[in-house]
């Protein structure tokens, strides 16, 4: 049989080509379907404003689609939380996108492998003329989407992929030599040089409208396949705790509208101190968009536009807080670019092959690994960003640092169990940064901490929690002690008062651990 082209967006010029132009004419409510993942947003979503071009250039409706999958995501390492704020997100999105003449289809697979036949099968019954969707790096998605297109191409409807989640496409920074970036500041440099060329790359891309209403006999269909989207956490997942969903409705609202009312509010009033404040976690001032930019929830041209808006379009110049956040946004790109071009990384394997050999103690069960998921080290900065992270789903940037350095170098304990207990829990789980992350502290990855570059954790709360107002906030064993004495209460206080104040004692000596550590990681890359 003939397939069906399937195409991939380019990214060479336009980000979203002008399909319209090419169209065919129109045919009798042959609906172009989009098929939302994690790009939960109207705004700059490129498959959007692509394939909304495409319907109103036919005359055809547009339907969007989106599949609950629990036990591929449940096997993905999804946090229960992560899962709760996608089903709030994507209820904001339809009820945004009704009110633009698009319908929306929501399905249901019983596991990862069914995905593909479930599209399959909705997309032939609502006799879509064709599919769009936006790429997702990772290995399981990528070979999802081939079967996806294979199917569908067998039945002569092409599907069309574009670039979306990064600010510039995958693959585009690369050496003079054409070589891949593996050190992140000649990355950066390079990406700033393409996008200072060319800001047709990073302008937000509207939808057309009004788009063509859909036919009594296409909502009919809709209405038969939809299964409706759960309004609470599906099974096989176990509930978040009530005071996790009390926060984390608080903290993160659902949907692009609140999502851009954050990045305003952040732009305007606290771009400016970044680069001094990103640090300090008792203060809490960086953006908390990353459960929003996880999700697609905001597309991170927008958050560029907005920051370099606030800063005369430079990238690198200006307000020193803007350059760092732009900064940032860019690790975002740049650890993305990494899981494309080494996609190893998905597969438990680490970044420096030449760390292969260093054992770690991979017991889950392991007392250690144990007090460090709970909270309960006896370091109390460790013990603070731990139970940040069961109480709110996120944990601030320099403490992931020192907890995962902790992890690794004090504990022994292998990073891949660190990246997995992240991400059972963060809201803002992203395999590509988290594993970046987690493989910078661990010494195994791109651009990493060396090996024998260890955190001292108490020197580490002294400097960046300094008035320790972020361990009183998390560690309430620990709440009475207001001097200094609280980045070290056992070698401050004594083991008999921190035994009082209900506080555990020092799992291991940071000393005597990061030696054995570096000893250790020293034999397996053969020094
Ligand atoms: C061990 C470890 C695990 C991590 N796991 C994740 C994860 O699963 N998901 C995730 O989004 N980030 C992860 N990060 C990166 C970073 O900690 C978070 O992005 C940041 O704390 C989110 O808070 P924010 O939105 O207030 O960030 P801001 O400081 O306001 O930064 C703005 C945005 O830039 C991006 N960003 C910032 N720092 C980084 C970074 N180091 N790497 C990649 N992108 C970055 C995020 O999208 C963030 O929302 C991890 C870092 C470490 C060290």
């Amino acid at each position: 049989m003939k397939r069906a082209a399937s195409t991939s967006d380019d990214h060479d010029s336009k980000r979203v080509k002008d399909d319209a132009q090419a169209a065919p004419p129109p045919a009798a409510q042959r609906p172009v379907v989009v098929w939302i993942r994690s790009d939960l947003r109207i705004s700059d979503n490129s498959a959007l404003t692509r394939a909304s071009r495409i319907a109103v250039a036919d005359g055809n409706p547009l339907v969007v689609m989106f599949v609950v999958s629990p036990n591929e995501w449940l096997e993905h390492d999804m946090a229960a939380i992560k899962c709760r704020f996608i089903l709030h997100c994507v209820s904001a999105l339809r009820d945004a996108l009704a009110l633009l003449n698009v319908s929306f289809v929501t399905l249901t697979a019983a596991s990862r492998r069914d995905v593909p036949q479930v599209v399959c099968d909705a997309v032939v019954r609502l006799n879509a003329n064709r599919i769009l969707w936006n790429i997702e790096y990772e290995i399981h998605e990528t070979q999802r989407d081939k079967k996806v297109t294979k199917l569908l191409a067998d039945r002569q409807i092409p599907s069309t992929a574009c670039h979306d989640q990064c600010i510039l496409m995958p693959g585009k920074a690369r050496t003079k030599e054409g070589k891949v970036y593996t050190v992140f500041t000649p990355f950066k440099k390079t990406w700033i040089t393409i996008l200072q060329k060319d800001p047709s790359l990073y302008k937000l891309q509207p939808m057309s409208a009004p788009l063509p209403v859909a036919s009594p006999a296409l909502l009919e269909t809709i209405t038969a396949i939809s299964t409706g989207l759960p309004t609470t956490v599906p099974q096989p997942f176990e509930a978040p705790s009530q005071e996790l969903i009390d926060f984390a409705d608080k903290m993160y609202p659902a949907g692009e509208a609140n999502a851009r009312i954050r990045l305003e509010s952040f732009v305007k009033a606290r771009i400016k101190g970044y680069k001094n404040d990103r640090d300090s976690p008792g203060k809490d001032l960086t953006s908390r968009l990353s459960a929003y930019l996880a999700l697609g929830v905001i597309s991170p041209r927008e958050c560029l536009v907005e920051a370099l808006n606030a800063n005369n379009q430079k990238f690198d110049s200006g307000s020193d807080g803007a350059v760092t956040w732009i900064s940032e946004l860019c690790w975002r790109d740049f650890y993305k670019n990494i899981l494309v071009e080494y996609p190893r990384v998905c597969k438990n394997q680490p970044f420096k092959l030449e760390t292969d050999n260093v054992t770690w103690t991979t017991d889950p069960e392991s007392p250690l690994f144990k007090a460090w998921c709970t909270g309960h080290t006896g370091y109390p900065i460790v013990d603070a960003g731990m139970r940040q992270l069961l109480a709110e789903g996120w944990m601030h940037n320099r403490v992931r640092m020192i907890v995962a350095s902790f992890l690794t170098k004090d504990l022994g304990i292998d990073w891949r169990l660190g990246e997995k207990h992240f991400m059972r829990h963060l809201i803002d789980g992203d395999l590509a940064s988290n594993n970046g992350g987690w493989q910078w502290a661990a010494s195994t990855g791109t651009d990493s901490q060396p090996y024998f570059r260890i955190f001292n954790p108490t020197l580490q709360s002294e400097k960046f929690d300094p008035a320790g107002s972020y361990i009183r906030k998390f560690v309430p064993e620990l709440k009475g002690v207001l001097g200094k004495e609280i980045h070290d209460p056992k070698g401050k206080l004594g083991l008999p008062r921190i035994a009082k104040l209900g506080y555990v004692a020092p799992i291991v000596d940071h000393k005597i651990a990061s030696q054995a550590f570096l000893e250790a990681f020293k034999r397996g890359i053969g020094k």
